[in-house]
């Protein structure tokens, strides 16, 4: 049987060796790691359970087809509530809204508190649809670097509708001129986040974000988030793919322009083709330092990165919910700080993600398990000792603001991750949390290819290449993979 090699067990990892084993490979997945997942990785501690990397599940579809692609019923495995709340936004004034995810709900609430006209809300969803209907089957369910995706005619479709997508103008924009009270502009520019870009940079487009949340909807798998990785991973192993843990990829090995298999501390493995699940950074300086590299795709900006305080906090707050955002007053300034200056705003934005709301177990009783984290800049040689106790400091405040209550003296247990952590964990390049920024109207098609232009049998997934980061992305780059590579049957075997 022809044998696929792939480099790195995250999210996208996991997915590609499904769906390549289900193609017909003998698929062997190498992890620097001890454990499967990635980014989606799971911290006890004293009675609490946290994790560690993403907080927000959407489209859950993508994870079930896993299951489906082997004929199981996806919620014998993998279960997950769909949340009745999106999430509960603060600002210091004291003014608090809550966005439920019932669309007209939204619509009546947001009409009455922020003063705006619900036809115009209506609109702007409306608006948001149309662009995630007429993109996504382009941007994010093919290779934007072949050309039959060009030649279809849903591209056409788009193409002649380039206008209305916003483009040439940034998301800011878009929320300024159709909203009038700040504060829903800010709520709706927070949506830039979500792939780790500043709303006054990325481009309108990115208006579709909020659809995949508000039209879709949010979710909470049982278990927390951490069962997404493990239950992908226990498929992968009942369906036979072999897992090498704790062994780094040293090199990609190639002949003649074409890989032939990976280099660890065990010795060169061959294999019939390559997945690198790695971070296309450090897969093209590290593991192919001979080779020639797309220098304009390295060098684009690298999305933002953060800063998390994992909290356990004896008390119960009932005003609080999975997902609360408790705004800054100076978002611009926070922006700049972060992309421009490399640095930390004076003001930040927190989120704060409690699972224990939902995950029975995930806190002992009467406490609550707090994922705090605000954006913080790529790790650049900053003194991350300074900016940390800045931030704790900032975070401790605005929260102890918003709430009403002292926050430091209910911390019970505590653990904090930087950008330095996130690229040592998972070799992210700069702790970048969704690879390169979506800073500039370009940047899509600046992504890198899921395939290699140079190198045969060479492949690539995850949140550094196309169509992006987050979870929904990382999947969808694995189904592309597989789209792209030979039927085990076509391939002239190695040796
Ligand atoms: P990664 O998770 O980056 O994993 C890559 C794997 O490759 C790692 O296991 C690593 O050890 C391994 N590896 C690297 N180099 C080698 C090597 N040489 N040899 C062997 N193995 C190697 N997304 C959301 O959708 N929702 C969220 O709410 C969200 N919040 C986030 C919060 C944080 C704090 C972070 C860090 C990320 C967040 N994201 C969120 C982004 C999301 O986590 C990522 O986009 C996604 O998990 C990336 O998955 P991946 O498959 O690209 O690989």
């Amino acid at each position: 049987m022809p044998k696929a090699v792939i480099i790195g067990s995250g999210i996208a990892g996991l997915a590609s060796a499904l769906r390549i084993r289900r193609l017909g490979y003998e698929v062997d997945v190498f992890e620097k790691n001890s454990y499967a997942g990635g980014k989606l990785h799971t911290l006890e501690k004293e009675g609490f359970r946290f994790d560690l990397g993403p907080s927000l599940f959407t489209m859950p579809q993508f994870v079930d087809e896993l299951f489906e692609l082997f004929s199981l019923v996806p919620g014998d495995h993998f279960r997950y509530a769909r949340k009745e709340t999106i999430c509960n936004y603060f600002w210091e004034d004291g003014g608090r809204f809550v966005v439920k995810a019932d669309r007209e709900h939204f619509i009546k609430d947001a009409a009455q508190f922020f003063g705006e006209d619900p036809g115009t809300l209506r609109g702007y969803l409306e608006d948001n649809r149309r662009k995630f209907d007429l993109t996504s089957g382009i941007f994010l369910e093919k290779s934007l670097h072949k050309a039959k995706t060009y030649l279809s005619p849903e591209t056409f479709k788009a193409i002649i509708r380039i206008g209305s997508l916003d483009l040439n103008r940034s998301l800011n924009a878009v929320n300024s001129n159709t909203f009038k009270d700040p504060r829903l502009v800010q709520l709706f520019n927070r949506y830039a986040t979500y792939n780790g870009s500043s709303p006054y940079q990325t481009p309108g487009i990115m208006s579709l974000i909020p659809h995949l949340e508000m039209h879709f909807g949010t979710f909470i798998p049982e278990g927390g988030m951490h069962r997404i990785s493990q239950s992908i991973y226990e498929l992968a192993l009942r369906v036979g793919v072999k897992f090498h843990f704790g062994r780094e990829v040293e090199r990609i090995l190639t002949e003649k322009g074409v890989a032939k298999g990976i280099l660890t501390e065990d010795g060169p493995h061959a294999a019939d083709l390559i997945v690198s699940n790695m971070d296309i950074y450090p897969t093209y300086k590290k593991l192919m330092p001979d080779l020639p590299y797309p220098k304009r795709t390295l060098e684009q900006e690298r999305s933002s990165s953060a800063l998390i305080f994992y909290w356990g906090i004896q008390k119960v707050f009932e005003e609080l919910d999975l997902h609360n955002i408790f705004f800054s007053d100076d978002y611009r300034g926070e922006f700049r700080a972060l992309f421009e200056e490399k640095n930390l705003n004076d003001d930040p934005t927190v989120y704060l993600n409690i699972t224990s709301k939902d995950v029975p177990g995930d806190a002992p009783n009467g406490c609550e398990n707090w994922f705090v984290m605000i954006n913080a800049p790529g790790n650049y040689g900053q003194d991350w000792k300074i900016l940390k106790s800045k931030a704790r400091r900032l975070i401790l405040k605005k929260l102890s603001t918003c709430l009403g209550v002292d926050i430091e003296p209910l911390i019970v247990t505590e653990h904090v991750l930087d950008p330095i952590g996130i690229e040592d964990n998972t070799s992210s390049y700069r702790g970048a949390l969704y690879g390169a920024a979506s800073n500039s109207r370009f940047a899509a098609f600046l992504r890198h290819p899921n395939f290699s232009r140079n190198i045969e049998n060479l492949y690539f997934c995850g949140g550094s290449v196309h169509p992006g980061g987050g979870i929904p992305l990382c999947l969808m780059s694995a189904k592309i993979v597989a789209d792209l590579i030979p039927h085990p049957n076509s391939l002239v075997p190695h040796g």
